[in-house]
């Protein structure tokens, strides 16, 4: 069983990550087609303003000490949430193929059996 382009039905596929290491370094394809970049969520920032907040809150300053941990928590999330969804990119990469006809990127998963 082989696998074909799920948009016009080409069986000359390649592994995306295979075809990108075959570009050449100054192909401007790298750009369109390289890994996604990875990224590193900078967690001491939000986890300090949430170790202030609870110091604040022990100490009486409710208000100040609430801001700071509602606030903290929240870009710790979201910091979070965009390192998962960069990880998320980066491994439907790895796992997505190249048509040599069309030519359309796809999830493995995504290809057509012939
Ligand atoms: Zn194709």
């Amino acid at each position: 069983m082989a696998l074909a382009c799920p948009r016009c039905k080409h069986d000359g596929l390649q592994d995306l990550p295979d075809f990108v290491a075959s570009l050449p370094r100054e192909s401007p394809l790298h750009g369109k087609y390289g890994q996604p970049p990875e990224y590193k969520a900078q967690l001491l920032l939000p986890a300090g303003a949430v170790a202030l907040g609870v110091v604040l809150l022990i100490s009486g300053s409710v208000a100040a000490g609430l801001l700071l941990l509602i606030g903290g928590a929240g870009v710790g999330v979201w910091l979070w949430r965009k390192t998962s969804a960069a990880e998320e990119a980066r491994a439907r990469w790895a796992r997505s193929l190249y048509c040599r006809a069309c030519p359309a990127t796809f999830l493995r998963e995504d290809a057509v059996a012939t």
